[in-house]
């Protein structure tokens, strides 16, 4: 969106604790709040966030610990921009890695359903990532317009 101005704007960032999940969950719901979305609108961001926030705690930052950054925006017309990267240890094959069912997770803990969920619950989902750089998934969904 560039060139753009948001109506709003936040950044946030927090350790890559597994607590910090809900706290991400909730302050996404908290910035969306803000531009009167539905329940359903609501729900979905904040699933979508969950499982994004998720994947940059338990594969980014794997066995370490490093800082997660969250950033929302809302853009004229409700567009909702909502961004999570972490510096973490990045993924190979983007293509695959969205793949629904693809994961490297081999304690069957993980169904590999994460992204395909993002990809569900927004309106675009755009994920650049570069080994041992990092990941940052780009979501965006327009929030259907009130009388
Ligand atoms: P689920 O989300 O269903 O619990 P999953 O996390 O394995 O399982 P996805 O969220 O779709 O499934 O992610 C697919 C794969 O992409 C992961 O298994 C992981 O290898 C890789 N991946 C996703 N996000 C990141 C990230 N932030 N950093 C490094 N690798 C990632
Ligand atoms: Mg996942």
């Amino acid at each position: 969106m560039k060139g753009i101005k948001p109506e709003n704007q936040m950044r946030v960032c927090f350790p890559s604790r597994s607590i910090n999940e809900s706290l991400a969950r909730s302050l996404a719901a908290a910035f969306a709040a803000l531009a009167d979305p539905t329940v359903e609108e609501l729900c979905d961001i904040k699933t979508a966030v969950s499982e994004a926030v998720t994947n940059a705690i338990v594969h980014g930052y794997r066995d370490t610990m490093g800082q997660v950054y969250i950033a929302a925006a809302l853009y004229p017309g409700g567009r909702l921009v909502v961004t999570i990267r972490d510096k973490g240890c990045g993924i190979e094959d983007v293509a695959r890695a969205r793949q629904p069912l693809y994961t490297t997770c081999t304690t069957g803990e993980r169904a590999g359903l994460g992204f395909a969920v993002m990809e569900e619950l927004m309106d675009r989902v755009r994920v650049r990532s570069r080994l041992g750089e990092g990941t940052t998934v780009t979501m965006e969904r327009t929030l259907s317009p009130r009388e």
